[in-house]
């Protein structure tokens, strides 16, 4: 199994040898899996249950002080399922590959994907804050103007964006997923890029994508399908760089990303300060 994994992209973090050596750890686990549906998830649980990234527990706080998380996951043929607005769901992207396994559906929100998460054995009722996520949101002092000076304020005080995300291939199937919490102090029942088909993961017979950064620029612009697209012309690591110069053009925004193709190679850019990826 040829697996690549991130941990977001952002400002370097504080203790980078940690997260480096938990992703590389993640990657590890993910190369054991039968099938790469299940290496993606088996890469991403650890890292939706580790404080030190934006997923799953620890991760980013929204504007009423509760913590939402979104998932998606897709195979290169074709099996797509994601799910996003859930509370007190850790394991995001166990959902996301739920629906796509059982459901006839692409996208579950909100209480009725925490409730189909429930009913599909996913663990819910999780308190996904922890005390420094707490003091956090209890000691930012947001911004009363718009919304254009409270993205500002977000940027400055709020840079990491430590989603987590992972594409593996065994050479011949390949999956992609991805796994946040979103941004701080977005718009309570804000829905970024993630759980959006070709905006934060995507995958077809050429290869698959995970993206992670500031998600509406993201979104707008569908990087991680764009990423996917460059194979038709490149390699994956050029296909990643592309991937990033057309972002950066179109949306003036910041993010990373990384490919993988169907033969194992890989690739990963951002224009952002730091991004961790971990390869097996
Ligand atoms: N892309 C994510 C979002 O906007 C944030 C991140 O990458 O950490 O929801």
């Amino acid at each position: 199994m040829h697996v690549i994994v991130h941990g977001g992209a952002g400002s370097p973090p504080a203790s980078p040898a940690t997260r480096q050596a938990t992703l590389t750890d993640a990657a590890e686990q993910a190369a054991k899996a039968e099938r790469p549906m299940e290496a993606v998830l088996a890469a991403l649980r650890p890292l939706e249950s580790d404080p030190a990234f934006n997923a799953g527990v620890g991760g980013a706080v929204q504007s009423d002080g509760e913590v939402r998380t979104d998932a998606g996951m897709m195979t290169h043929d074709g099996q797509t399922g994601a799910a996003c607005a859930m509370s007190g769901v850790v394991h995001a992207a166990d959902v996301a590959r739920t629906v796509a396994a059982e459901t006839p559906h692409v996208l579950l929100a909100g209480d009725e994907a925490v409730a189909f998460a429930a009913g599909s054995g996913v663990e819910t009722d999780r308190d996904l804050t922890t005390a420094e996520t707490r003091q956090r949101y209890e000691r930012a002092n947001p911004p009363d103007g718009g919304p254009a000076d409270h993205l500002d304020w977000v940027r400055a005080h709020f840079s990491g964006t430590d989603t987590v995300g992972a594409v593996a291939t065994d050479g011949d199937r390949l999956a992609a997923a991805t796994s946040t919490a979103g941004r701080w102090f977005a718009l309570a029942g804000r829905v970024g890029d993630v759980p959006q088909i070709g905006a934060g993961f995507y995958a077809d017979d050429r290869g698959g994508a995970s993206a992670t950064g500031e998600g509406e620029p993201i979104a707008r612009f569908g990087l991680a399908r764009h990423a996917v697209e460059q194979l038709d012309t490149y390699g994956p690591r050029q296909a990643a760089e592309e991937a990033i110069a057309d972002f950066e053009d179109a949306t003036g925004g910041r993010a990373g990303v990384i490919v993988l193709d169907r033969a194992g190679h890989t690739g990963a850019e951002r224009n952002t300060a730091a991004m961790q990826t971990a390869r097996r």
